[in-house]
């Protein structure tokens, strides 16, 4: 799972991550979606506080 590797690396960098995350694919968005885009899942939601 080297992809999941890769967006946790690129959440954490981005200094201005997306408001929204699916939940399925952890894919973000600045928009909130009804169906990510990315995987077709209903679970995109608001990024929940990582607490670091
Ligand atoms: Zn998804």
């Amino acid at each position: 799972m080297g992809r999941l590797d890769a967006l946790l690396r690129w959440a954490r960098a981005d200094p201005d991550p997306p408001e929204y995350v699916c939940q399925g694919c952890e894919a973000g968005f600045d928009l909130r979606y009804h169906v990510c885009p990315e995987c077709g899942g209903f679970c995109v939601g608001r990024r929940q506080p990582t607490g670091n």
